[in-house]
């Protein structure tokens, strides 16, 4: 059994630099956690302190309900897989996946088993002579993820493991990682900045921000209830289109457009009757027409992405840029044409301009 728990964990670089906030997290024995969020919001610094790479400043962290606080790294039994890699070039590939087993004084033939189940999992077979160096970017990530398995231990930490690989490698990579999951349920604390990696890797995904834990949910939840307007921004591709707009009665508006507003919201927003709010809206849940009554508004198309699958617009209504996704690939429109663009008003968000956090209905 190898729960994680995080308890009021905070990280100072010094006297001046709060890189870790008050970080409160419980994840569950066998959970997949991706901790999420923008370059230096202290993902990897959190996953380095459960690491014990990283002294702790406040808070307690617990493996399997033993509290870790002044155990060093070996003392875990946590694996870690790095974005470097960090594979012993001189060494064979069966010699670094032997390595730390070998350090442990595990017998040769104890070793050559587990190389073996390794192997089998990620196809590492006829790679094992070979030296690093011969190796493509993705089998030498898939070495790393090896040399986790052999060790067997209660927790692997992934720390940004993917982000040198190509797209295409990215994506393959993922479901392996995924597969890996399914085969050998271990708890695991994954670090990306990629929300897309994040969504799809993670039982439940933990949003960072400046140090602070924004939002902890399944994949769903977090694309469909965001805790607050910065998470709503950042989780889904592409991102939530945000407008400022003021409540009149039972619609929104913008000097460009008019929004009648959901029953469900009606409610929440009059308070704000008057007042100016945030309303977002995703572009996937925008489509080209009429729609349902009070739904449309007028756009001019900008830009046209043609994806092969479907078509992605940036129009403009009034002084707003407004992302429409899911359009028909086989749609005929060029940048200039004068276009309906319709709301599903159910799917429609918005958020207090000055909290942020969401006006819910
Ligand atoms: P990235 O995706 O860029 O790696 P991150 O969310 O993982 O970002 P961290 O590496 O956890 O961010 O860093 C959090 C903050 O702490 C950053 O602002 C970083 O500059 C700072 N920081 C990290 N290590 C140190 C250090 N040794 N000394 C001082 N500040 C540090």
């Amino acid at each position: 059994m190898a729960a994680i728990s995080l308890n009021k964990l905070n990280k100072h670089y010094g006297s001046l630099f709060h890189a870790v906030k008050d970080v409160d997290l419980e994840i569950a024995d066998k959970e997949f956690v991706a901790l999420v969020g923008p370059s230096g919001c202290g993902k990897s610094t959190t996953l380095r302190m459960i690491a014990g790479l990283e002294d702790i400043s406040s808070g307690e962290i617990r493996i399997g309900g033993k509290i870790v606080n002044h155990l060093p790294p070996r003392d875990r039994d946590v694996a870690m897989v790095f974005q470097n890699y960090a594979l012993y070039q001189h060494m064979s590939v069966y010699d670094n996946l032997a390595f730390g087993l070998r350090n442990k004084r595990v017998a040769e033939t104890e070793i050559r088993s587990a190389i073996d189940r390794a192997a089998d999992i990620l196809g590492l077979h006829e790679l094992l002579q070979r030296k690093p160096k011969q190796l493509s970017g993705g089998q030498q990530q898939r070495v790393a993820l090896g040399r986790c398995i052999v060790r067997n231990p209660q927790v692997f930490l992934f720390d940004e493991p993917l982000s040198n690989l190509d797209a295409k490698l990215r994506a393959r990579m993922r479901i392996e990682i995924k597969r890996l999951h399914a085969q050998i349920p271990t708890t695991s604390v994954f670090v990306t900045h990629d929300q897309i990696e994040a969504m799809t890797l993670g039982d439940r995904v933990v949003i960072m921000r400046d140090g602070y834990v924004q939002q902890v949910g399944t994949p769903l939840t977090v694309y469909e209830k965001p805790a607050n307007k910065f998470v709503a921004g950042f989780i889904g591709a592409p991102a939530m289109n945000f407008v400022d707009v003021t409540v009149r009665g039972d619609a929104v508006e913008t000097s460009g457009l008019k929004i009648s507003v959901n029953p469900a919201y009606a409610r929440a927003l009059q308070p704000y009757d008057g007042k100016p709010v945030v309303m977002g809206v995703r572009p996937e849940h925008l489509a080209l027409g009429d729609g349902a009554p009070g739904s449309s508004f007028d756009a001019r198309v900008e830009v046209v992405e043609q994806l092969g699958s479907e078509i992605l617009l940036e129009t403009r209504a009034g002084a707003d840029s407004i992302t429409v996704a899911r359009v028909p690939a086989e749609t005929r429109i060029a940048p200039g044409d004068r276009v309906k663009v319709s709301s599903q008003l159910s799917r429609l968000h918005f958020f207090d301009p000055n909290t942020e956090l969401p006006i819910s209905g």
